[in-house]
């Protein structure tokens, strides 16, 4: 590989060497009007390291030269900034990237700072199409981002915000026949916001001697600690980096939100129990009328992965070291596949950006909303099963509200020998707001066909199991 050669600055012969060695230790981040770079050295391997290296020559001598103006994970004063962070390259010649965008406010803490401060502003952090398939989401923060610029420009902006726009490069590459197929990952390691590491077993060893009395400086060691143990792992396919890569970026925020959508859906929320108060405040401010509250989980999917380390740590420590529950991470589905429409991302970018006001990132007050969602329980969810093969004629509607007992659904069979036979109906088993159903009206039997959120526990749910039971 031909390398550049800087004469005023790179005047060593082992160029690779010095490139890895202050790759190593600093964190470079260029103003908007550059093309940004941005690595997060420790993480990458020193061969990947030597490839942008010399690609990004250019800018790293005009980086040394400007070396006071430089900043690692330091903030002067409000600014945006764009980054590339390289992943795992998973075959020969190809490779891909994760786009993210940081704004960082008035009042603006980092990592190496301290996001516990109890004068700071949050730090948040945001995500969209992480299954690849579900665009909503990608089109939402699009519309996002101007109001942060504006809000950038207006210079009202004080805490800091984290957006990743496209969360999952690789499910988007999974491109068959026509169709983008999410969800789960071509390359055996499954569904994509599933087995994201779980952090608190190896956090657990290294608290025990460094906890203290300090509430504000056990929080800030338990968030470096956890995102230690995070780039201790050495994640081998590239759906595990991708998932190492965005839990690293989220870890350092307070409030994580991961949009999603379902096949056909209204507006719905998957939140945490610890998280009840301040998730409903989320659904008003997106006007969203069913919020489902999980207990505990057993998937680790991307907002469990934030939150639970907290309060597992919590469980462990309560008795001789306090610490505040630090971050509020829940997943957002904007409706369904379809539903790629400016009207809904720009009322929906609203909602998030009047819950960023609620929660001091922005300033501003907050409208009052009509619509309060206390919240159900995710184990009062039917998951709405198709006996048997066949297509789905349904008798309700998303946004419907249901009794237990009532028909759904019909699936038509015309294997069947008459018409009567032909249509097998499908029963709900609570009463509660159908929210998600099948896009696709062909099913096979004991697959979902919809989704109703009741308010009471159902006793063939398993709890822990989300979605799946
Ligand atoms: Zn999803």
């Amino acid at each position: 590989m031909p390398i550049g050669y800087c004469p005023e600055v790179c005047q060593t012969p082992d160029l690779l060497t010095l490139y890895y060695s202050v790759f190593r230790s600093l964190t470079f981040e260029y103003s908007k009007h550059l093309p940004a770079i941005h690595f997060q050295a420790d993480t990458i391997d020193k061969h990947t390291i030597y490839k942008h290296a010399f690609y990004s020559h250019a800018f790293y001598c005009h980086a040394l030269y400007s070396h006071k103006r430089s900043r690692i994970n330091r903030v002067s004063s409000m600014s945006k900034s764009i980054s590339h962070l390289p992943l795992l390259s998973p075959s020969l010649g190809t490779e891909r990237s994760l786009k993210v965008i940081r704004w960082e406010g008035t009042n603006s803490v980092t990592r190496t700072d301290s996001a516990a401060d109890a004068d700071k502003s949050p730090v948040v952090y945001l995500q969209a199409g992480l299954h690849a398939d579900e665009w909503s989401g990608i089109h939402c923060l699009h519309y996002l981002e101007k109001l942060l610029d504006e809000a950038l420009e207006r210079g009202e902006l004080t805490g800091t915000v984290i957006m990743v726009p496209v969360a999952n490069p690789i499910g988007l590459g999974q491109h068959i026949n026509g169709y983008t197929v999410g969800r789960f990952d071509f390359d055996y390691t499954g569904n994509f916001n599933r087995n994201f590491p779980r952090l608190a077993p190896l956090a657990i060893p290294r608290l025990q001697e460094t906890l203290g009395q300090d509430a504000q400086r056990n929080t800030k060691l338990i968030r470096n600690t956890l995102i230690e143990c995070l780039n201790d792992l050495t994640p081998r396919l590239e759906a595990d980096f991708l998932k190492q890569r965005l839990l690293e970026l989220s870890l350092e925020a307070n409030i994580v939100l991961d949009l999603h959508c379902d096949s056909e859906a209204t507006l719905h929320i998957y939140a945490n129990q610890h998280h009840q108060v301040k998730a409903a405040d989320l659904a008003a401010d997106l006007d969203c009328p069913v919020l489902l509250l999980e207990e505990s989980t057993e998937g680790a999917p991307f907002d469990d992965a934030n939150a639970a380390p907290w309060w597992q740590l919590q469980e462990q420590f309560h008795k001789n070291h306090p610490f505040n529950l630090d971050c509020f991470a829940c997943t957002i589905e904007l409706r369904g596949r379809t539903d790629v429409d400016s009207v809904l991302a720009q009322r929906d970018a609203d909602g998030i950006y009047q819950f960023l006001q609620r929660q001091q990132v922005i300033p501003g007050t907050p409208k009052q909303s009509d619509r309060l969602t206390e919240g159900t329980p995710l184990d009062g969810m039917d998951a709405v099963k198709a006996p048997i093969a066949g297509l789905i004629e349904y008798c309700k509607s998303v946004g419907d509200v249901i009794k237990a007992g009532e028909c759904v659904a019909w699936v038509v069979d015309p294997y069947a020998d008459s018409h009567d036979s032909q249509r097998v109906p499908v029963y709900s088993t609570t009463d509660g707001i159908l929210f998600a159903r099948r896009r696709d009206k062909m099913t096979r039997p004991g697959h979902t066909i919809a989704k109703i959120a009741g308010a009471e526990t159902l006793a063939f749910r398993k709890e822990g199991k989300l979605l799946e039971y």
